[in-house]
């Protein structure tokens, strides 16, 4: 039989990727395993315009090793674009941009065979001292061994209840969009939520990427289209120091905080707000034409039915009151569920969960699985109540990545600290004492 890896990895989007460009220069036997042919990011929601939320320095590898030759600086470089790229001078570097680099630093990654495209990791089984994963690799089965684990899965789209019986080309989830190019010429679109996927697909409609649609209806459970908080401030909880103690307070506390930081990670930017309420100015006053555009705030889709083309119920929490409003196409762009993926099923009853079914980690990611002994299962993405906010983010990646691997190697491999924090969290020692 091989002898086990030290580590395997389950996916390999950014924090996965950054995972193992990290590890790179440690003397360790890992590979990581993505069932896509080929990589690439969110690819159904490359929508012209995108931008990237986070700084392109939150690389997958920057913010705690800058010298390491997976960095977006270094990817500049090796495409020869570095000057063109200064002079540019962006706001926010394009999706599309990101998406290559990340794509970039997967093809070296499969190129020294740390990375294994194409591999569908089918089931992980308990072998005692080992995990053994199944794999699907062209259709034909394979087994890795492999000590510890590290799953960046992703989520799953959240289609809401009364969508689900009604899943079709004419209504699906926004991560569908790219490959379903919906014809949308002439007719009336839905599109609900109210976060920054519905806003950008608004516009790429108005705009009349997939054609020229007769209305568009933009329906929002929040009671405005609010904005991405963006600030100094409130940017300070994408930071290890916030983190650090986040973790460390009671899970109600945390559970009241994830909500009421919601629009620091959940709302729409400022430029692409702008942008819609320009193209909106332009529609109703200087084209004649604001029936194409029906804004909804604080609708809350309640049912669906179809006859003929979708009717949809809807509570107005402005006015107390039911609502409905017709459409031929819906594009649900309600956001996406943490889960733990099926190949963990066998596993599924011997992690620890809180009340609310939500995987217990400790402070580098670990999860607690009944009997793994020294063996270590992290899971990255899936910690939004356990570290915050900035869990589903990429801001964190390479510090994430990080924790994971100075737990790994029982040594301190990067400096995962900060120094003094501009903002007191707690004045509670045990609360602030020093990150590792
Ligand atoms: C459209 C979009 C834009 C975003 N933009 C930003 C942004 O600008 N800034 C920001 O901070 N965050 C952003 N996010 C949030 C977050 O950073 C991304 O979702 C990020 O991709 C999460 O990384 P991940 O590695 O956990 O998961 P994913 O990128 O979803 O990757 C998971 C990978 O696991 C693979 N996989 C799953 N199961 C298996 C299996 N059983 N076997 C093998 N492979 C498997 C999948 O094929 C996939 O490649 C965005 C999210 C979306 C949807």
């Amino acid at each position: 039989m091989d002898t086990p890896l030290d580590l395997a990895g389950i996916g390999a989007g950014p924090f996965n990727l950054a995972v193992a460009a990290l590890l790179h220069r440690q003397p360790l036997a890992y590979c990581f395993f993505d069932r896509k042919p080929s990589h690439s990011w969110h690819p159904g929601l490359m929508l012209p315009g995108a931008e990237l939320q986070t700084s392109f320095l939150k690389d997958l590898v920057t913010p705690v090793d800058p010298t390491n030759p997976h960095s977006f600086l270094a990817y500049l470089v090796a495409r020869r674009r570095f000057y063109d790229f200064l002079n540019a001078d962006q706001k926010a570097v394009g999706r599309r941009e990101f998406a290559d680099y990340l794509g970039w630093v997967a093809g070296q990654l499969v190129d020294s065979n740390r990375l294994q495209m194409g591999s569908d990791v089918q089931e992980v089984r308990d072998r005692g001292d080992f995990f053994e994963l199944e794999l699907e690799v062209s259709g034909a089965r394979k087994t890795v061994p492999t000590r510890n684990l590290c799953i960046a899965a992703g989520k799953e789209a959240y289609v809401p209840d009364c969508a689900r019986p009604l899943l079709s080309d004419h209504c699906f989830h926004a991560l569908e969009t790219g490959l379903r190019q919906p014809k949308v010429e002439g007719r009336r679109v839905a599109v609900v939520g109210g976060g920054q996927t519905g806003a950008e697909l608004v516009l790429n409609l108005l705009d009349g990427h997939w054609g020229k649609p007769q209305q568009v209806q933009w329906v929002s459970r929040r009671q405005n289209f609010l904005p991405l908080d963006e600030s100094p401030f409130t940017n300070a909880w994408f930071t290890p120091d916030y983190v650090h103690v986040f973790h460390r307070l009671p899970a109600l506390r945390r559970e009241g905080l994830v909500e009421a930081q919601k629009l620091a990670s959940d709302g729409i930017s400022t430029t692409t707000l702008k942008a819609l309420y320009q193209r909106f100015y332009q529609l109703v006053h200087l084209d004649g034409e604001g029936d194409r555009i029906v804004l909804l705030p604080g609708r809350e889709l309640r049912d669906i039915s179809r006859t003929g083309s979708y009717e949809l119920g809807m509570f107005n929490s402005h006015a107390g009151e039911l609502e409905s409003c017709r459409a031929d196409l819906i594009i649900l762009c309600t956001g996406l569920r943490e889960m733990l993926p099926d190949c963990l099923s066998t596993l599924r009853d011997r992690f620890a969960m809180d009340g609310r079914g939500r995987l217990v980690l400790s402070a580098d990611f670990a999860a607690d699985l009944q009997d793994a002994g020294e063996r270590q299962v992290y899971v990255l993405g899936s910690g939004r109540y356990t570290h915050g906010i900035a869990e589903p983010q990429l801001s964190l990646a390479a510090w994430r990545a990080a924790r994971v691997i100075n737990d790994l190697m029982n040594r301190r491999i990067y400096d995962t600290g900060q120094a003094g924090g501009i903002l007191q969290w707690s004045t509670r020692e045990e609360m602030v004492s020093a990150v590792a």
